[in-house]
């Protein structure tokens, strides 16, 4: 066989792909990862972890390259590329980069997801401007500024969490009272003297002539609208998969997700999935989930080689 041919192409390199080529190449097999973003992917600009076990908190960068120099000390090769498309043969799959054809028999498929948007008036215009999707990039930014965080999820707490400490004062935005994150961070928020929460409320413009200036949020109880000033804002609203090039192997998605069977198998035989683009794990996104779900997809992968 040519030493070109890789066993396994793991496509991401955030964790559950970091997770998978770990596993592989201490398997024994060719591995490679492809990723065309930082590596690390959502992980490597998540401000502070608390969840992951092992350490008590640890920033996303740092985590992300100790799993890829410990990827790296195993021998899988990263390349730094954005996949194109990709095509079956008969018992290879051909992985088509910018100029660069690369063949191997398996493939993990750890596309992970992108920020989902607000969908309102002037969005794209004022990003960049005042508008962020990620607090840990430009949340230096606005130090001694106002500035508001919409959605109610991990992301939103953890941006919250942030931004208290650089900011002047930060409103919590959510559209309804319940929270999708842990009582451990909502009370953390809740006791930061800068957070206020504005609940069942929904942001219904954007203001602002070159930058922002203010949002206009509506409660959804009262219909009360109130205009809002603001250096800043956070769309911190979840993520959508990744799962485009999916659609190119013919592999079965549920909803926007991979579908994923125990052994993180999609319905293309040598094809495997992992990570937050699947729906594995319960569709419990995490970085411990996506690890073991890289791990399980390279596991699988070494056992159908046995
Ligand atoms: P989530 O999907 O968990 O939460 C999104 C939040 O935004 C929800 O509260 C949702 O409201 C709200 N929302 C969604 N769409 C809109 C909209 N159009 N307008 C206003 N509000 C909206 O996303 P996260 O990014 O917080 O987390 C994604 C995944 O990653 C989760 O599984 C999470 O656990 C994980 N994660 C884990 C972290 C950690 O453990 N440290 C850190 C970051 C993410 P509603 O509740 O009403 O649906």
């Amino acid at each position: 066989m040519s030493k070109d041919i890789y066993d396994v192409i793991i496509i991401g390199g955030g964790p559950a792909g970091l997770s998978a080529g770990i596993y592989s190449a201490r398997y024994g097999l060719k591995t490679l990862i492809i990723s065309d973003g930082v590596i690390g992917g959502n992980m490597a600009i998540a401000h502070d972890i608390g969840n992951y076990p092992g350490f008590e908190s640890i920033k996303g960068m740092e985590l992300s390259e100790r799993m890829k120099k410990q990827a790296e000390k195993h021998d899988v090769e990263i390349l730094m590329a954005s996949v194109k498309k990709f095509e079956k043969t008969d018992n290879h799959f051909k992985v088509f980069t910018t100029g660069k054809e690369i063949i191997g028999k398996k493939l993990i498929l750890a596309f992970g997801t992108k920020h989902r948007k607000l969908d309102i008036e002037r969005e794209e215009e004022f990003l960049g401007k005042g508008l962020s999707y990620c607090a840990t990039c430009d949340g230096a930014f606005f130090r001694n500024k106002t500035v508001a965080v919409i959605g109610g999820g991990d992301s939103a707490f953890d941006a919250v969490m942030l931004l208290s400490d650089i900011a002047k004062k930060v409103y919590l935005i959510h559209r309804r009272e319940g929270f999708r994150t842990e009582a451990f961070k909502i009370n953390k928020a809740k006791a930061k003297k800068n957070v206020e929460f504005m609940l069942n409320s929904v942001i219904d413009g954007i203001l602002g002539k070159d930058f922002v200036e203010g949002i206009k949020v509506r409660n959804v109880k009262s219909d009360k609208v109130e205009n809002i000033k603001l250096d800043g804002l956070f769309v911190e609203i979840g993520s959508v998969p990744l799962t485009v090039l999916a659609g190119e192997l013919g592999i079965k998605l549920e909803g926007e997700l991979i579908k994923v069977g125990g052994r993180q198998e999609t319905n293309i035989d040598g094809v495997f999935a992992a990570g937050d683009s699947t729906t594995g794990s319960s569709g419990f996104r995490q970085i411990v989930t996506a690890c073991s779900e890289g791990a399980v997809a390279a596991y699988s992968i070494y056992k159908e080689q046995e």
